[in-house]
């Protein structure tokens, strides 16, 4: 079953004249606890594409779905809400709270929530992410990778159903790329977590179970079990 899907999704910005078509007629799935990658040039839809699954952004046309929920029969506080539960989200910046600590960089949306966070799925997050050692460190004491496995283990730790990652090794060298890439195979194969990553690289593609390509909005191809050969 899907954890997220859209279904014969447009989005038009801007009318008229300066109308851009970003996305037209899309249908895809995003399967229970496996790796998509969302693919293709820039311009190509696929950060529109994501935001209007994730509940960042509304449709023109067509349907965006997490579970059984269609988003666009909810209020905004009911997608806020959609989002704060089932959701989670790691950008391209690490977006971390510099004088916060690692650990409470990753409870942060739990504490602020009034939410006891989970102890057992804490601590085999923090395992899987391997930070054991620098819970108590502030993220300037990290690397750029590190920064990157913490903001990672913070969009998992409400155990959402789903996470959408933006570019996650945009900053990252390929050593650290590999890493957040490898935390996040992890976290699908042990955790059972679903995630859906926009990337540009062909090598991040092999990590996945599947990629999906975008071009002038609408999807050209998509492949199982992909590999950089064949995404090439
Ligand atoms: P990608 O993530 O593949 O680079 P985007 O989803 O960001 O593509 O953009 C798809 C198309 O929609 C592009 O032509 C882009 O210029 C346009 N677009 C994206 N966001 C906006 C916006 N807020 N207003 C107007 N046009 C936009
Ligand atoms: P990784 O490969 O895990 O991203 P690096 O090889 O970049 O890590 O860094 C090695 C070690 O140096 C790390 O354990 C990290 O704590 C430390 N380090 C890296 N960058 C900085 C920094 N800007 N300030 C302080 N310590 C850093």
């Amino acid at each position: 079953a899907a954890v997220a899907r859209a279904v014969g999704a447009t989005k038009v910005y801007g009318a008229g004249d300066t109308a851009v078509r970003a996305l037209d007629d899309v249908t895809v799935a995003f399967p229970t606890s496996r790796f998509t990658a969302i693919m293709g040039p820039s311009g190509s839809g696929k950060s529109t594409l994501m935001h209007c699954v994730a509940g960042l952004d509304t449709l023109t046309a067509g349907e965006a779905y997490v579970g059984d929920v269609a988003l666009g029969t909810l209020s905004d506080r009911q997608l806020t809400l959609l989002r704060r539960t089932q959701i989670g989200f790691v950008f391209q910046a690490f977006n971390l709270v510099p004088t916060l600590t690692v650990r409470e960089n990753i409870t942060l949306a739990l504490d602020l929530a009034g939410r006891e966070p989970d102890r057992d799925w804490l601590d085999a997050l923090i395992a899987t992410v391997g930070l054991g050692d620098r819970l108590h460190h502030r993220p300037a004491e990290l690397s750029g990778g590190q920064q990157q496995r913490v903001a990672v283990a913070r969009a998992l730790a409400s155990r959402p159903r789903i996470v959408f990652a933006d570019e996650p090794t945009g900053n990252l060298d390929s050593h650290a790329g590999g890493e957040i890439l490898g935390f996040m195979r992890r976290a699908v194969d042990e955790l059972g977590q679903t995630v859906v990553m926009v990337t540009h690289d062909p090598l991040a593609t092999g990590w996945t179970d599947s990629a999906i390509f975008l071009a002038d909005g609408r999807v050209v191809d998509e492949l199982d079990a992909p590999t950089p050969d064949t995404v090439l």
